[in-house]
């Protein structure tokens, strides 16, 4: 572990996640110094402030001073005071995770939707790194996103644009999506959609032993390895996945036809497996745009994208901002 600087003005990254926190000190550059990260066993914002609070004083001692920290949290922000209007996750609404921060830690707080903080990390250092249109796609437990538009990153009215995920692909066929509708994309498309493709697809493969004795606890990695390995029931529900994945992406093309679209996330360690399968199926669906004309690549800064992008964010002073 490289040491930080020690001449201050040093920015925070945190990571809010389902079952983690971890805060990262990343200098100007984008290089990570250091780390702190705990898991979270408790959903409730007292346990969540207590813990995140801890991780950002552990990383925050490293250095001489700091100056903002930044957090990616997943739901619905009200970017001008960190409230967390809405996140399904951790069933939160209106949690006031900015004021709550504010009152235990004497620093700037910026937050912002984790996805978004993501994608700001990827364009600024990784895969989206001097594309001027660039769209970022997570994909997880659930998929997330954020896009890039001539350079700027869009927030958009309550700042709720780039919500992929629940955009309908299959809205008579598919899977019942976490926030009620049917077929979104995140629930066809994510690494528990493709969970759901390998479950849904069981009885056409009565001697599979994919799914062992714990049917509901087999990871994505674990699908993916027994698909490229030529196992026929991973192999059937790979092939779903990757069918719904490119209806999701090419309907983003027909959107926004970014230069660059880039997957993270869990799922997108696959790389050219996942690649080479999903780049022609998209452009058979591509119409009004040049077919290929958007790249698709995988991400490149892995499961610290968020954090990296909160520090920048809170570089920035806050996801607004980095509209000026
Ligand atoms: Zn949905």
């Amino acid at each position: 572990m490289a040491s930080a600087s020690k001449s201050g003005d040093a920015t925070i990254g945190v990571d809010l996640g389902g079952s983690h926190v971890t805060a990262i000190l990343a200098g100007e550059d984008g290089v990570v110094s250091h780390r702190s990260s705990y898991d979270i066993t408790d959903l409730s914002i007292g346990a969540v402030v207590k813990l995140m609070s801890g991780a950002i004083r552990d990383v925050s001692a490293k250095v001489a001073s700091v100056s903002a920290v930044g957090i990616g949290s997943p739901g619905n922000i009200d970017l001008r005071n960190g409230t967390v209007r809405y996140s399904p996750n951790f069933h939160w609404v209106n949690v006031p995770l900015g004021d709550e921060l504010r009152a235990v830690l004497d620093l700037p707080i910026f937050i912002g939707n984790d996805a978004r903080c993501a994608t700001l990390g990827e364009h600024t250092y990784g895969s989206g790194k001097g594309v001027k249109n660039f769209v970022l796609l997570t994909l997880g437990t659930g998929v997330g996103g954020g896009i890039v538009a001539d350079g700027t990153l869009l927030i958009g009215n309550s700042a709720a644009t780039g919500e992929f995920g629940h955009h309908q692909i299959r809205a008579t066929d598919g899977f019942i999506c976490g926030c009620g509708k049917i077929g979104c994309f995140e629930a066809q498309a994510s690494g528990t959609g493709l969970l759901r493709h390998v479950l849904d697809c069981a009885p056409s493969f009565p001697r599979s032993t994919l799914l062992g004795d714990k049917p509901y606890d087999v990871g994505s990695k674990a699908i993916r390895k027994a698909a490229e390995a030529g196992d026929p029931h991973a192999l059937a529900a790979w092939n779903r996945f990757i069918d719904d994945l490119a209806r999701g992406i090419a309907n983003i093309i027909a959107f926004l036809n970014p230069d660059v679209i880039a997957l993270g996330g869990g799922v997108s360690s696959a790389g050219d497996f996942m690649l080479d399968a999903l780049r022609p199926k998209v452009e058979e669906l591509t119409t009004m745009a040049p077919k290929g004309a958007a790249k698709i690549v995988v991400a490149t800064l892995g499961n610290d994208a968020g954090a990296i992008g909160a520090a920048v964010m809170a570089r920035r002073g806050g996801l607004l901002s980095s509209l000026y």
